[in-house]
């Protein structure tokens, strides 16, 4: 039997062996690395954009089912009727076009990290040197009685924008005046911590114009929200909370979860016997990475992706590096321009490795916009680098919210807001 010590230095020889290897073969003239990417959201689509433009001999795959993406950024306007879904779609032309990236419209199916291959849905095999893998995020079906995905024909999650945004938004647009809306808001972490009560604002002031008796009831599985200040300040400002006529109103139900929901007749149940009926349910499942990330075995416990900081390398399988909502940068939180950064500092990591290159030191940027009316936004903003020990810090002094709350400071927020949905698009996808 092997001691540790002989072990490690075998496994340490070995990875040795490989990387030189690899390096050999890219090294001969006419051999062009090839880096397969799965996912063609924020982080997928970045990345690919990135390294091309990095390094435009290295072979780039995008692998992507669908042939237009539909954002969530900006699916809550929806519901407000401030913009129509078909302003959130994208083609994936001009990217593939633009960049020299090789296009694949399949769902990957599985991947081989000793062979380095994916395979697609058509038993396409094809290989890689490095892989991204920046799947987002699935749904925890099994988490509560009475749930699972064909629950979502009833009560929309929405948190995957697309038909089940419009869906969402008709359920609203058929409910009498003086119904009851309920969010069910995940426990943390999730996609996009300031989103259910952005959702919660736009509903709101969808509601104020149109149904007005209405109440919306956001049952939280946390104790505080990104941005609670800010949101409660723009809610007791324009829909009346903390008074009996308030358009919404916030519980907690962090020691109290829900167990259990009643599909059919919108009822969800905590752990304490507590009822709430909803005449629109917008249950938010809890989450965990992308389906094709718990398959090939790149999350652990947590249901999430560990990688190195440095590259975003999975600490569990080499050559393959998760980005976005799958993996874990925290404490940066999972939203898409944070994807958008992840994908570049990795794209870097990538290109410099195989380019036999010293890799740079990341730092990474997230801001989060919120609407709360289309002339009243909020912002939270943080600034990321890496400390000794290889974590994820906060740049002191850096970032913050949303400071001046006058009306004309908040207008133009709400504008910026909006300028930002342009720039992460045409940043990510153009
Ligand atoms: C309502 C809402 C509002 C939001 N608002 C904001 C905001 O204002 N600002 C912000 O920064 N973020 C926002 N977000 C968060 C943001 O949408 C996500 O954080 C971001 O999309 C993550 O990017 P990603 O690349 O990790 O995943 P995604 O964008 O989800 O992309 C994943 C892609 O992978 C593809 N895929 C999955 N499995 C496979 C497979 N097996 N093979 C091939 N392809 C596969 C999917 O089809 C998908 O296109 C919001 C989210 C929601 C729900």
């Amino acid at each position: 039997m092997l001691s540790r010590r002989q072990f490690i230095k075998l496994a340490g020889s070995s990875a040795g062996l490989l990387v030189s290897a690899c390096q050999n073969n890219l090294s001969k003239p006419g051999v062009r690395a090839k880096v397969v990417i799965i996912g063609g959201g924020f982080g997928g689509a970045t990345a690919a954009k990135m390294i091309k433009s990095l390094d435009p001999s290295i072979q780039v795959t995008l692998i992507e089912p669908k042939s237009h993406y539909i954002t969530c950024p900006a699916s809550n306007w929806v519901l407000a009727d401030l913009i129509n879904i078909n302003s959130l779609s994208i083609s994936y032309k001009a990217l593939a076009n633009n960049y020299d990236i090789n296009l694949i419209h399949q769902l990957v199916t599985g991947i081989d990290p000793v062979k380095r291959l994916v395979t697609l849905n058509n038993q396409q095999k094809i290989p890689y040197d490095r892989l991204i893998v920046s799947p987002g995020i699935d749904f925890r079906w099994d988490a509560i009685d009475g749930h699972n995905e064909s629950s979502t024909d009833l009560i929309p999650h929405a948190w995957k924008a697309g038909s089940q945004t419009t869906l969402l938004k008709n359920q609203l647009h058929a409910m009498t005046d003086g119904g009851t809306v309920i969010i069910c808001a995940p426990p943390n972490p999730f996609r996009c911590p300031p989103g259910p009560y952005e959702r919660a604002s736009m509903i709101a002031y969808y509601l104020k114009q149109y149904k007005p008796k209405s109440k919306i009831i956001i049952l939280d599985q946390k104790s505080h929200f990104s941005k609670q200040g800010l949101f409660i300040e723009g809610w007791k400002k324009h829909y009346g909370y903390g008074t009996a006529q308030s358009l919404i109103e916030w519980h907690s139900i962090a020691d109290n979860p829900i167990i259990k929901i009643d599909v059919k007749n919108k009822v969800v149940e905590t752990d304490f016997g507590d009822k709430f009926k909803a005449d629109v349910l917008n249950y938010i499942p809890v989450q965990k990475a992308g389906h094709i990330a718990q398959t090939a075995l790149l999350s652990d416990d947590s249901g999430w992706c560990p990688v190195s900081h440095q590259s975003s390398e999975s600490t569990l399988h080499p050559y393959i590096h998760v980005i976005g909502d799958s993996s874990i940068h925290s404490p940066i939180p999972k939203s898409a321009f944070a994807a958008n950064a992840e994908a570049k500092s990795c794209a870097f990591a990538i290109v410099k490795r195989l380019n036999n290159e010293e890799p740079i030191e990341p730092t990474w940027i997230n801001t989060c916009y919120s609407l709360i009316t289309p002339t009243h936004g909020i912002s939270i903003a943080m600034v990321y680098k890496l400390n000794a020990e290889g974590l994820i810090t906060q740049v002191k002094g850096a970032g913050g919210v949303t400071q001046k709350t006058d009306k004309q400071s908040l207008a133009l927020e709400a504008g910026y807001a909006k300028k930002w949905f342009s720039s992460i698009t045409s940043d990510s996808f153009a």
